[in-house]
């Protein structure tokens, strides 16, 4: 199973891959976590992210798709990529890789979250990412450049929306729900 989570920075995207890789036995590839990482280690990719991350914009398409083509490999048994694509031309590129490796998409979950909900979320969280106006960023980020995925998705027959307002429980019952149609 190949499965794209969509959704707005603090819609439970990370936590709600846990559930899933752990019960699923998915490959798991979050690009938020593999520019942290890379940021950590200094590394020339990290040096070029850092500054968009910290202001809380999109680091550019070229940079995070040459990060998933080189771990997209390791992905045998299935995927869950969270948190890309968020523009429609990773979209795009993505729907390449994938076709080339006669693997498309199967779902898209798209976590929905209103921004006021989302904001007391990140504002609790913290990470150097997750002061306010970094937040709103995000979220300009979010609904510029990356919510128009949702069309995108919609027209290609593969999206589900899911109400992520809940608990985690909650939110993960709905998803395992969509999951187990496909298993
Ligand atoms: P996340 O952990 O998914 O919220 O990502 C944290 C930050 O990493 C984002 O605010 C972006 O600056 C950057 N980032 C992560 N994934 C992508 C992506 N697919 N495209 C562009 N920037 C990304």
């Amino acid at each position: 199973m190949r499965l794209v989570f969509v959704g707005p920075p603090g819609a439970g995207k990370g936590t709600q891959a846990e559930n899933i890789v752990r019960d699923y036995g998915l490959f798991h590839l979050s690009t938020g976590d593999a520019l942290r990482a890379a940021v950590k280690a200094k590394t020339p990719i990290g040096l070029e992210a850092e500054k968009y991350m910290n202001a809380g914009a999109l680091v550019p398409d070229e940079v995070v798709i040459g990060v998933v083509v080189e771990r997209l490999d390791e992905a045998k048994s299935g995927c869950l990529l969270d948190g890309f694509p968020r523009t429609i031309a990773q979209a795009e590129a993505l729907d390449k890789i994938l076709a080339e490796k006669n693997s498309p998409l199967d779902v898209v979950i798209e976590l929905a979250v209103p921004d006021d909900e989302l904001f007391t979320r990140l504002a609790s969280r913290g990470r150097a990412d997750d002061n306010p106006d970094v937040i709103k960023q995000r979220l300009v980020a979010y609904h510029t450049q990356t919510e128009p995925l949702v069309d995108y998705y919609t027209k290609s027959g593969i999206l589900k929306k899911i109400d992520a307002v809940g608990t985690i429980e909650e939110v993960y019952a709905k998803i395992k729900k969509v999951l187990d149609e496909y298993k």
